[in-house]
C-alpha cells in the first residue's frame, strides 16, 4: 500500500519535461521517463485507500493501488505483470492518457494527486528495458479467424486479446502505419512513433497479421471479409469533422484540422527518416503554418496539438479560441468535481511552448482577402462550454490569420464503407449501435469511437478488450471473465459511478 503516511512524507513530483524552447527545435517526447529512485517515492504516496475511487476513474480498471505498491517496493516484475492483466498497452496510456484515474485519487481531494500515469510509464519502460516484454505467442489455435478493420488502439486491443484465445487475426488498416490517431492525429511531441512500431512488431510476432493501405470497401469489400473470416471488428473510429457554419468558412486557408495534423505526422516522419512512412505522399493541398498567423477554432486535445505543430513549423503567431471558461482557481469546473475527470487542464505543453488559449471565446465570422482567409472576428461568451456559451456584448475582437484550423471535433463515423455495405444499424448519434459490442449484423462487432462517438485512447483499448471477450465467446471460446471496470448493467459505455469521458 505505499508507505504508511507516505504523502505526508513525500510531495507530487510531475514528468520532467524538456526545455520548452528546445523542444519546439525537434520531434521528441516533451517529457522524460522519470528515474526509478523517483518512481519508488512517489509510489510511497499512494494511500490504499478503503474505496479506491482510481479504479473506477480507470475505463480499465487499472489495479492503481496494487503496482503503486509494488513500484514502492522495488517489485517491478510483478508491477508489469499486473498492469498488463488489464492494459495491452501501458506505454500508449502512460504517455498520453488524460488520466482520469487521478482525477478520480481521493488524494486530489486536497492535496495533488498520485502519479499515477508517470508510475504506469515508469513500470512498462522498466519492463521493455529489462527485456521481460516479449512475444508470447498463444500455445494453441481454435481454427477460427477475425477480421479487424481499424488499427487505432481499440482495433489492436481487439486484435491482441483475440490473438491470445487462439483465433487467427488479420487487421486492415487504410493509412500506410499502424495505430489510428496515435499515429496520425498525435504528434511525436507526445507520442513518438517507434512506440507504436515496437508493439506492432510484438504483436506481428506473436502472430496478428496487419495489411496497411488496404481500404475496406474500396480495396477489398466488408462482404468479402465477412465470407473468407468467421467474425468482423469494425474499429473505424469517428472521424467525420464538425463543421465551421459561420460566414466566411468556405475561404481558401480554411481546412479540417485533421487534414493538417495528417500532413505534419508524415513530415516528421519524413525527417526522422522513418520508412515506410517516409515516403508517403500528402493527398491535397499542401497546408503549412509557417510564417503565417494560426487561429485554431477549439481548445481541445486537437487545438493543442495544432499549436505545437504550429510552434515547430515558425508559425508567427499560434492562437486557440476555445469557448469553455478559464478554469476557476479551485482548479476544476463546478460541472466536474472530484472524482469526475477534468475537462480541460489549465495549461498544456502546446501553451508552455509559444502557443496561447483564449478562454471563454467563439468565432463569429471569417474575414478574407482575394478569397483568402485574412481575419477571425471573434467575441467573449459566457458559460463553461460549447452547450451554454452565449455572446458578451461589447467584447468583440479580431485577429490576424492567415490559416484557420477547425478543431471543433468530430460528430460520428464515417458511414459510407464497410458501415453502409453491410447494413449495420446506427445509433441516434450516427455511431454503430452495439451495446453488447455485436451489431445488428451476425458476426459483425464494433469497439471503440466507432461504437462510443469519440473519446480517449484509454476507452478504445478498454473497448477493444471488452469486443473481444464478446467476439471470443461467439466463437466458441470461453470469453473469459467480465473484465474489471465492466459496464454498469443498461448503461452502455459506463464504468461504476463515472460517466463516460
Ligand atoms: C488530434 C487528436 C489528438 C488526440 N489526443 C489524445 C490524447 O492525447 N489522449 C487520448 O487519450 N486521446 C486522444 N485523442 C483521442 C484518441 O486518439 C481516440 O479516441 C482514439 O484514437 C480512438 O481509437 P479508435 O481505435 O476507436 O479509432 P482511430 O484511432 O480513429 O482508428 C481508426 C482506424 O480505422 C482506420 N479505418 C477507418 N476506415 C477504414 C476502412 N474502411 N478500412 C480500413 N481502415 C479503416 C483508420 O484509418 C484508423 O487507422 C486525440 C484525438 C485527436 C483527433
Amino acid at each position: 500500500m505505499g508507505e504508511i503516511g507516505g504523502f505526508l512524507r513525500v510531495h507530487r513530483v510531475g514528468f520532467d519535461k524538456r526545455d520548452a524552447a528546445t523542444r519546439t527545435g525537434d520531434y521528441e517526447h516533451y517529457f522524460e521517463t522519470q528515474p526509478d529512485a523517483e518512481l519508488r517515492e512517489q509510489g510511497a504516496r499512494c494511500m490504499d485507500c478503503g474505496v479506491p475511487f482510481c479504479h473506477l476513474g480507470c475505463p480499465l480498471g487499472n489495479l492503481i493501488p496494487d503496482w503503486n505498491d509494488q513500484v514502492y517496493r522495488g517489485r517491478w516484475r510483478e508491477a508489469i505483470d499486473q498492469l498488463h492483466n488489464t492494459n495491452n498497452f501501458p506505454e500508449f496510456t502512460g504517455r498520453i492518457c488524460p488520466a482520469p484515474c487521478e482525477s478520480a485519487c481521493v488524494l486530489a481531494i486536497n492535496d495533488d494527486a498520485v502519479t499515477i500515469q508517470q508510475l504506469e510509464l515508469g513500470i512498462v519502460e522498466h519492463a521493455f528495458r529489462a527485456g521481460w516484454i516479449v512475444p508470447e505467442p498463444p500455445a494453441t489455435r481454435s481454427g477460427r479467424s477475425v477480421a479487424v478493420i481499424g488499427s487505432g488502439p481499440a482495433g489492436l486491443a481487439a486484435a491482441a486479446e483475440l490473438n491470445k484465445r487462439g483465433h487467427r487475426v488479420t487487421v486492415f488498416e487504410r493509412d500506410e502505419g499502424v495505430g489510428g490517431l496515435m499515429r496520425f492525429g498525435v504528434p511525436d511531441s507526445k507520442l513518438e512513433k517507434w512506440v507504436i512500431d515496437r508493439r506492432a512488431r510484438l504483436l506481428e510476432a506473436e502472430g496478428v497479421v496487419f495489411e496497411c493501405g488496404v481500404e475496406v470497401g474500396r480495396d477489398v469489400g466488408a462482404e468479402e471479409l465477412r465470407g473468407r473470416f468467421d467474425a468482423l471488428v469494425l474499429a473505424t473510429g469517428s472521424r467525420v469533422g464538425r463543421r465551421l457554419e459561420i460566414p466566411g468558412s468556405e475561404l481558401a486557408g480554411v481546412h479540417q484540422a485533421m487534414d493538417y495534423l495528417y500532413q505534419r505526422n508524415r513530415a516528421a516522419a519524413r525527417a526522422k527518416g522513418e520508412e515506410p512512412w517516409a515516403g508517403a505522399p500528402d493527398p491535397g493541398e499542401e497546408i503549412s503554418a509557417a510564417g503565417r498567423h494560426l487561429v485554431v477554432i477549439g481548445g481541445g486535445d486537437t487545438g493543442m496539438d495544432c499549436l505545437s505543430n504550429a510552434g515547430r513549423e515558425g508559425a508567427l503567431s499560434a492562437t486557440a479560441l476555445d469557448t469553455y471558461a478559464e478554469i476557476p482557481a479551485a482548479g476544476r469546473y463546478p460541472s466536474t468535481p472530484w472524482p469526475l475527470q477534468a475537462k480541460r487542464t489549465p495549461t498544456t505543453y502546446a501553451l508552455e511552448e509559444g502557443g496561447e488559449r483564449r478562454w471563454g471565446t467563439q468565432a463569429l465570422r471569417l474575414e478574407g482577402m482575394e478569397d483568402r482567409v485574412a481575419r477571425v472576428h471573434a467575441v467573449g461568451v459566457r458559460g463553461t462550454s460549447t452547450s451554454d456559451a452565449a455572446p458578451v456584448p461589447g467584447t468583440e475582437f479580431s485577429l490576424p490569420a492567415d490559416l484557420v484550423l477547425v478543431a471543433i471535433g468530430f460528430s460520428h463515423l464515417e458511414h459510407e464503407g464497410p458501415p453502409a455495405e453491410l447494413g449495420v444499424a446506427l445509433d441516434g448519434r450516427g455511431n454503430i449501435k452495439a451495446g453488447t459490442y455485436a451489431t445488428s449484423v451476425d458476426g459483425v462487432f464494433a469497439a471503440g469511437d466507432a461504437r462510443r462517438g469519440q473519446s480517449l485512447i484509454v476507452w478504445a483499448i478498454a473497448e477493444g478488450r471488452r469486443c473481444a471477450r464478446v467476439v471470443d465467446r461467439w466463437l466458441g471460446g470461453e470469453g473469459g471473465p467480465l473484465p474489471l471496470g465492466a459496464e454498469t448493467p443498461g448503461v452502455p459505455g459506463e464504468t461504476g459511478i463515472l460517466p463516460s469521458a
